[in-house]
C-alpha cells in the first residue's frame, strides 16, 4: 500500500493522524439496536458478529449440467461405458446411485453414493448410456455440503457496513432479519452571512451553499441520518438555542464555514456559551482550520468553509470520528502508487492533497494529470477529478514520472 502519511508537521500544527486520532476518541458508537429485514438493511452496521446458522451449500449438488457417477466405476486410463439409471433435477430430492450413471443438472442434489460428475460436454451419451472419457479427477465438479460456509463459522464480523453481496449471502443463509445499529443522527448546517439557498435570488456578495449539498450526500454515503437545519446566520441572536435544539436529539453537530482563526464568528460564541471549542489548526492543505468540541455535550465539529477544505476535512477527521459513532470497523482509505503526470514544487510541512484525474499513459501505465482549479475554493476540481494525490508532511518536490499515492474518491465515501 502506498504511504499516506509521514514525517512531522510544522510546529504548533496538528498532524492530520493526530487530529483524526484524537476526533475519534471523543465519541463513542451510538447505543441504540435494531432489527432490520434484509431489504431494508444494506448500508447499515452490524451490531454482533454473524454467525452462520447452517451449512452454505445446504446439501452437495453439481456445478455442472452432467452426469454423476462413482468414481469406482471408471476405469482408469480407458474411456468407460455406464448405462443411465434416471436423472434429477434441481429443486428435486436426491436420489441413490447404483453402478451406472446418473443425468444430472446444476444445482439439484448429487445422488447418494455418487462423488463425481462428468460435464455433459465431455460425454457421448446414446441409446440410454453414455461414454466417459479417461482422466476424470475424482470430486470433480461437485459442490459439497458446507464448502462455502460452514454451519457456526462467522461470516460476518461485528462493524461490517453492510454491503448488496453481504444482503446476498445472509439471504443464502436463510436469514429474514440482521441485528444493527441505529444510523446516527447528524444536525447539519452551514454559516455565513454571504450564502442563498439554491433557487433563492442571489444579492450582491452573495453565493449560494454549496457545503451543505456535498456534506448532506457525505454524510448519506457514511451512513448517517441527516437533520438538516439550513444556513445559520452569523448573528448572535437565536444561535445558541438553535445550536442547544439540534444537539438534544442529534449524536454530532456538523457545520462549515467560520472557523478561521481570529475572525468574528457568533458561531463559535455561540458554542462556547453551550458547550466547548477546540481550534485546531491541522498540518493539511487544503484544511487547515478545523473546530472541534461539543455542544451540550454531542459533540461538534466545524469544518473550514472552502469546499476543497470542507471534502478534505469531512474525508479524513469527520469520517473516522462518524464511523466509530455508527459503530462501523473503520478501515483507513487505500491509496495505490500511479505515475504523476506533473511537476509540482512546495514547502514541506503539511500533508496536502491535489485533485487528480488517472489517464492512460503512453506505454500503457495510468498517469495522473492534476485538474487545473488548484484553489480550495473550486468545486468543479472536485466534481470533474478522480480522486487525490497525497503528498506526505516531508515532500518538497516531485516531478513528472515520480510514483505517488493516490486516493480514489470511492474509498472515501
Ligand atoms: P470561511 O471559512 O467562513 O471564512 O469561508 C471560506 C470561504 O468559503 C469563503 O469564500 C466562503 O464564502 C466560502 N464558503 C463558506 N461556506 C460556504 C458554503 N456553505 N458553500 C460554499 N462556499 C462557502
Ligand atoms: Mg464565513
Amino acid at each position: 500500500m502506498a504511504r499516506l502519511g509521514g514525517g512531522r508537521s510544522d510546529s504548533g500544527l496538528l498532524t492530520l493522524d493526530e487530529a483524526a486520532a484524537d476526533a475519534v476518541s471523543r465519541v463513542h458508537p451510538v447505543a441504540g439496536m435494531l432489527e432490520l429485514p434484509l431489504a431494508e438493511a444494506d448500508g447499515h452496521v452490524l451490531a454482533q458478529a454473524l454467525i452462520a446458522p447452517r451449512d452454505l451449500p445446504p446439501f452437495a449438488n453439481s456445478a455442472v449440467d452432467g452426469y454423476a457417477v462413482r468414481f469406482a466405476d471408471l476405469t482408469t486410463g480407458a474411456a468407460t461405458r455406464l448405462p443411465v439409471l434416471g436423472r434429477t433435477m434441481a429443486g428435486e430430492a436426491p436420489a441413490v446411485l447404483e453402478q451406472g450413471a446418473w443425468r444430472i443438472f446444476t444445482g439439484a442434489p448429487v445422488p447418494e453414493g455418487a462423488d463425481t460428475i462428468v460435464m455433459q460436454e465431455d460425454v457421448v451419451a446414446e441409446n440410454g448410456a453414455v461414454a466417459l472419457p479417461a482422466g476424470i479427477k475424482r470430486g470433480a465438479n461437485l459442490r459439497l455440503a458446507g464448502e462455502d460456509v460452514a454451519r457456526r463459522q462467522e461470516v460476518l464480523p461485528v462493524g461490517r457496513r453492510l454491503r448488496p453481496q453481504d444482503l446476498g449471502l445472509l439471504a443464502a443463509l436463510g436469514l429474514v432479519e440482521v441485528t444493527v445499529r441505529r444510523r446516527p443522527r447528524v444536525a447539519l448546517f452551514s454559516t455565513g452571512d454571504e450564502l442563498a439557498e439554491p433557487g433563492q435570488t442571489l444579492g450582491p456578495g452573495a453565493i449560494y451553499d454549496a457545503n451543505r449539498a456535498m456534506l448532506r450526500g457525505m454524510l448519506l454515503r457514511a451512513g448517517a441520518e441527516v437533520v438538516d437545519l439550513g444556513i445559520l446566520r452569523d448573528e448572535a441572536r437565536g444561535l445558541e438555542q438553535r445550536l442547544r435544539e439540534a444537539a438534544t436529539d442529534c449524536d454530532l453537530v456538523l457545520t462549515s464555514g467560520g472557523v478561521s482563526v481570529g475572525e468574528a464568528d457568533h458561531v463559535r460564541d455561540a458554542v462556547l456559551a453551550c458547550g466547548t471549542l477546540d481550534l485546531w489548526r491541522v498540518a493539511i492543505k487544503p484544511g487547515k482550520p478545523i473546530a472541534i468540541g461539543s455542544v451540550t455535550g454531542t459533540p461538534f465539529i466545524g469544518l473550514p468553509g472552502n469546499p476543497v477544505a470542507v471534502f478534505v476535512g469531512f474525508a479524513f477527521v469527520a469520517g473516522p470520528l462518524l464511523a466509530r459513532l455508527a459503530g462501523e470497523a473503520y478501515r483507513p482509505p487505500r491509496a495505490w502508487p500511479v505515475r504523476l503526470g506533473f511537476a509540482y514544487a512546495r514547502k514541506p510541512g503539511r500533508r496536502e492533497f491535489l485533485r487528480v484525474s488517472l489517464e492512460q499513459g503512453v506505454d500503457g501505465a495510468v498517469v495522473a494529470r492534476r485538474h487545473p482549479g488548484e484553489g480550495a475554493g473550486s468545486l468543479a476540481s472536485l466534481a470533474q477529478s478522480d480522486g487525490l494525490v497525497v503528498l506526505a508532511e516531508d515532500v518538497g518536490q516531485v516531478d513528472a514520472g515520480d510514483s505517488a499515492p493516490f486516493l480514489p474518491y470511492a474509498e472515501l465515501f
